[in-house]
């Protein structure tokens, strides 16, 4: 697959260093095709190689549990930089950084950010190396140009699909945000953190585009799901399998909290949270979703019941308000 480091004489080296005789590869979706071509490389640095098959969305998602099972000494996750610390097995992460230039999807965002001067720039960690160049190109444009640094991510300016830490911590200083990189996902996740008009700088289609209106469509069905589980009796809550997604000390603090507000709630463990899943529980009323908050925010009209984040379930259980869930934004980091 063009367009992507995947580091693979670093690979060789540390399987060589380790002296590591089984290897677990884990790819995200995107990236799943890579497995055969670079299982064929670690075979021949004389490793057996391992493919995860599982779907793999984030580094929430490291696969220990998997590793271990499986006897093997290296596990090599691809994709994302580190979330999880865990001494179990050795790890390690290949950021399958973007060869793709972004200079012309720099220059379109240009007209649209004519009306702000401060703008927050932010990039997924695949655009990480770019952020530079982009800074540069603002500042010719005559742009002041902040890289929130939170000291929650691996990188400054980073952003991932749960954490808008580093452009929450410049908030009040920025007019506008831009973000380096393809899709919706990040950008607005942006936008939702920090209610800031929000522009996309994709290098892949390269072109720029605002992100707000969608944002906005995403807060009205949000509103929606928030009414409809304020008149909920019985709650159900999620707790995530996944290493970086298990979260029981606030899933019971959501139980106490509902249960404080004279309603039922009953713990619910599991990997992935779909819509089959809330079928089997006729008797719930809504959900509050502790694991990979994207899940409630993505993917609500799939759902037959409210699936609320966290700081959502604070505004329908009343010990929050819509306005303080909008200014500290909908992701809790
Ligand atoms: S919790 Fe969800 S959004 Fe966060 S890293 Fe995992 S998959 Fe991505």
């Amino acid at each position: 697959m063009k367009g992507f480091d995947f580091e693979e004489e670093r690979i060789k080296q540390e399987i060589t260093k380790l002296g590591a005789k089984r290897v677990l590869l884990q790819l995200p979706e995107g990236l799943k095709p890579e497995g055969p071509r670079l299982a064929k490389i670690i075979e021949k640095s004389g490793a057996l190689p391992i493919i995860s098959a599982d779907p793999c969305y984030g580094a929430c998602d490291i696969a220990v549990n998997e590793a271990e099972s499986l006897g093997v000494d290296l596990i090599v996750h691809f994709g994302h930089s580190k979330l999880v610390k865990h001494e179990q097995v050795p790890t390690i992460y290949v950021e399958a950084r973007a060869t793709v230039p972004v200079d012309e999807a720099i220059e379109q965002s240009l007209p649209l950010l004519s009306s702000y001067t401060k703008i927050g720039l932010a990039t997924s960690v695949q655009h990480l190396q770019t952020l530079n160049q982009a800074r540069e190109i603002l500042i010719r444009a005559g742009k002041t140009v902040i890289i929130g640094d939170s000291g929650q991510m691996s990188y400054p300016g980073q952003v991932s699909g749960c954490n808008y830490s580093n452009v929450k911590s410049i908030a009040d200083e920025e007019e506008a945000f831009l973000f380096v990189g393809g899709g919706l996902f990040h950008a607005l996740g942006i936008a939702l953190s920090t209610s800031k008009p929000t522009f996309v700088a994709d290098p892949y289609d390269k072109r720029a585009f605002p992100i707000n209106d969608e944002a906005q469509k995403i807060l009205k069905k949000r509103w929606a799901c928030i009414e409809e589980a304020e008149a909920a009796k019985i709650f159900g809550v999620f707790v995530g399998l996944k290493p970086g997604q298990k979260r029981l000390d606030q899933a019971l603090n959501v139980k106490a909290l509902a249960e404080k507000h004279g309603k039922a709630a009953y713990l619910l463990a599991a990997r992935e949270i779909t819509p089959e899943t809330l079928l089997e529980f006729p008797s719930i009323d809504a959900y509050v979703n502790t694991a990979c908050p994207r899940i409630s925010l993505d993917a609500s009209g799939k759902f037959s019941k409210p699936v609320l984040t966290i700081n959502e379930f604070m505004v329908a259980s009343g010990e929050s308000s819509w306005e303080n869930m909008l200014r500290e934004g909908l992701f809790e980091s």
